[in-house]
C-alpha cells in the first residue's frame, strides 16, 4: 500500500486544483463558528446540500446561539427539521444543546474525544468540527469520500467501509498540511457531483490519471499524465 500511496501523492494537488473551479458554495462553508457548523452537518445527514440551505439559512435567523437554541422548545425546533422530514432530529438537537451549555459551558469543545461525548456526535460529525471550525488537519470521511478513495485506491469500499482504518488512515496522510478544510470539501464535491455511485463521470474527473477504477474502464493514463504524476508536485507519505 506505501508505494500505492507514493504513485498517487499527486491526489491533494489534482483535487485542490480541481476545487478552485468547480468547487460549490454554501452558507456553512462561509463561516468557522463551531455551532454553525455543528448544525449544518446535523441537518446535512442524509439530506441533499441544496434542500438544506434555506432552512439552515432561516434556522440561523431565529437561533443564532447554542444559547438560543436551548431557550427553544423542541416544538420550535421541529418546525425546521419537519422541512426536512427528519423531526427525530429536533430531539437530539435540544439534547445537544443542553448539553453543551451544561458541561462546556456553552462552547463547543475543540478536543475530540469531547465531540465525541456529546449526544449524537459520531465520528464523521466530530472530523467536521474540526476540519472546518477549528482548521484541526483531519480527514472527514462518510460512505461517499470512502467510494472515491475506493475507486482511486482499488479497494472494496462498498461493505462497511467507514468502519475499515485504511479509509481514514488514506485521506490523513494525503491531506496537504494547513488545508483540511478545502481538501475535505473538495472530496465531499468530487463524490456528489463526479463519483457518482453509479455511473461516476471519469472522463471529466481530475483523477482519473491516477485512479484505479478509471485505468479498468478507461485504459491507462497517457505519457503526459504519466509525466504529470510523477512530477515534483507530489509529497512523500506513508501509509501504516
Ligand atoms: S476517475 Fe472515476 S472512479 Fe476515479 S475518482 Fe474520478 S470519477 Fe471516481
Amino acid at each position: 500500500m506505501e508505494a500505492s500511496l507514493k504513485a498517487k501523492s499527486a491526489f491533494g494537488v489534482l483535487l485542490l486544483e480541481w476545487f478552485g473551479k468547480n468547487g460549490r458554495c454554501f452558507p456553512w462553508r462561509e463561516k468557522k463558528d463551531p455551532y454553525q457548523i455543528l448544525i449544518a452537518e446535523i441537518m446535512l445527514q442524509r439530506t441533499k446540500a441544496d434542500q438544506v440551505v434555506p432552512v439552515y439559512l432561516d434556522f440561523m435567523r431565529e437561533f443564532p446561539t447554542i444559547d438560543d437554541l436551548k431557550a427553544a422548545s423542541v416544538k420550535q425546533i421541529k418546525r425546521y427539521f419537519a422541512t426536512l422530514g427528519l423531526l427525530w432530529r429536533a430531539d437530539r438537537i435540544k439534547q445537544m444543546a443542553e448539553d453543551i451549555s451544561e458541561r462546556f459551558n456553552g462552547k463547543i469543545p475543540s478536543d475530540r474525544d469531547q465531540l465525541l461525548s456529546i449526544p449524537s456526535v459520531g465520528d464523521y460529525m466530530a472530523d467536521a468540527v474540526l476540519a472546518f471550525a477549528y482548521g484541526k488537519d483531519v480527514a472527514v470521511v462518510d460512505s461517499n469520500v470512502c467510494r472515491v478513495i475506493g475507486r482511486v485506491f482499488g479497494l472494496d469500499w462498498k461493505k462497511e467501509a467507514r468502519r475499515k482504518p485504511v479509509f481514514r488512515n488514506i485521506p490523513s496522510k494525503l491531506l496537504p498540511q494547513g488545508k483540511a478544510r478545502k481538501f475535505n470539501w473538495a472530496i465531499i464535491d468530487l463524490a456528489s457531483v463526479v463519483c457518482l455511485p453509479r455511473e461516476p463521470l471519469c472522463l471529466k474527473c481530475p483523477l482519473r490519471i491516477i485512479c484505479e477504477f478509471a485505468k479498468e474502464t478507461h485504459g491507462p493514463p497517457t505519457s503526459g499524465a504519466r509525466a504529470l504524476i510523477s512530477s515534483g508536485k507530489r509529497s512523500k507519505v506513508i501509509l501504516r
